[in-house]
């Protein structure tokens, strides 16, 4: 009985109690921060595998960061990613962080689109769509749901057939084999529905990026209502970010 006691001490609480205010350890790389401090700019920008990287002024796009760390590494005092996990946003160009920006990223809630705040807030029913995904997006979404992040406590759920669902979280960078079924599934998710882009191969392509392997043009020809960084995204900000969208408090 004591040794079961010690051990459910030793593993805490199995449930985050408020997910809008948790800690992450700090090994986590998330909101970059880009000091003033003068580098060598293209140096900088070609340590990036993923030309995440701009120059003059020096900005980093999360949306084709792969968070490898390799920046701040070599550029200590220039790019350090802090823990803040609250790095989803509803426009692309904001997912730009240009040197001197510290504040937090935010859902700008004058470009949300009227009927998701009216209609999903107190529901929202999603299906996945892995279009090209390495599995390990689609895991971190899958933990979304488990009883220590409990998603469903703001009525969030994943679902399995479109017909359920009020929109689509797309994952991978979507190959040219998964451009009809992803079509075919948006088809069939009944109207307003919302389109979330959920990591890096979903928001820019990623590390394929430019590959003639994947076929982009649904990203393209539909409004994206969320951009989920991350490589995976992290379940907290795949949550934060939906919590932001839908205006819960
Ligand atoms: S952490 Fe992101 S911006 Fe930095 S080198 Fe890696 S991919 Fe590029």
């Amino acid at each position: 009985m004591l040794k079961t006691l010690k051990i459910l001490y030793h593993q805490g609480k199995q449930f985050i109690p408020d997910p809008t205010k948790a800690k992450v350890p700090g090994i986590f790389r998330g909101r970059p921060e880009i000091s003033l401090q003068k580098v060598d700019e293209l140096a900088l920008a070609d340590a990036c595998p993923t030309n995440a990287i701009n120059t003059n002024p020096v900005g980093l796009d999360l949306g084709k960061c792969t968070f490898c760390g390799e920046c701040s590494r070599l550029f200590p005092g220039k790019i350090k990613f802090t823990t803040d996990y609250k790095i989803s946003v509803n426009e692309r160009e904001r997912l730009i962080i240009y040197e001197g920006f510290v504040n937090q990223l935010t859902v700008n809630p004058d470009t949300v689109r009227k009927e998701i705040r009216k209609l999903f807030s107190g529901s929202l029913k999603l299906r996945q769509v892995s279009a090209a995904g390495d599995n390990s997006c689609e895991l971190e979404l899958n933990a979304c749901g488990n009883v220590n992040f409990d998603m469903g406590r703001y009525g969030i759920e994943f679902v399995a057939s479109p017909r359920h669902a009020d929109g689509l979280v797309i994952t991978g960078p979507i190959s040219k084999n998964m451009a009809e079924p992803l079509q075919i599934t948006y088809d069939a998710t009944p109207s307003p529905k919302i389109i979330i882009l959920a990591g890096t191969d979903a928001i820019s392509g990623g590390i394929f990026e430019g590959s003639p392997a994947i076929d982009r043009r649904f990203i393209e020809d539909n409004r994206i209502d969320l951009y989920v960084p991350g490589n995976p995204v992290h379940p907290l900000t795949f949550i934060n970010g939906l919590v932001d969208l839908l205006g819960i408090k």
